[in-house]
């Protein structure tokens, strides 16, 4: 094992995947996969089974509320962090209810990510 927290970024920016990517490295989170859309979430999660992702709101073809749907139905304990940009409040607020962990407010910052994602470990019990 390597000791590490397993975490799938779901964008459709590939900026965005890298600056998440760059965010993690050297803590206790490792990328162990990274997808573009929702789909590609879906079987991305049945092959990696990262213990915690990050959800993007705004993608095309399949939203993040509905990646999330789907993503509890496959794991209903998943750890899922979505990553709003402004004007997605409500949508947001409607992932929480629907199962979402937390949520990260778009540009993110190391630290306040970090924070969130270390959080959300301890509540949900998540070793690393
Ligand atoms: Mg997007």
């Amino acid at each position: 094992m390597s000791g590490r927290v397993k975490v799938m970024a779901v964008d459709d920016s590939k900026t965005m995947l890298a600056m998440i990517a760059a965010h993690l490295k050297n803590s206790k989170f490792e990328v162990v996969a990274t997808a573009m859309t929702g789909q590609e979430a879906l079987a991305k999660y049945h092959e990696h089974k990262p213990a915690l992702v990050l959800l993007d709101m705004v993608m095309p073809e399949m939203t993040g509320s509905e990646t999330l749907e789907h993503l509890l139905e496959a794991d209903q304990a998943l750890c899922v962090v979505m990553v709003s940009s402004i004007g997605t409040e409500e949508t947001m607020q409607h992932c929480l209810k629907k199962g979402a962990k937390s949520f990260l407010q778009k540009p993110l910052l190391r630290d306040t990510m970090l924070a969130t994602l270390d959080e959300i470990c301890q509540r949900a019990g998540v070793a690393s």
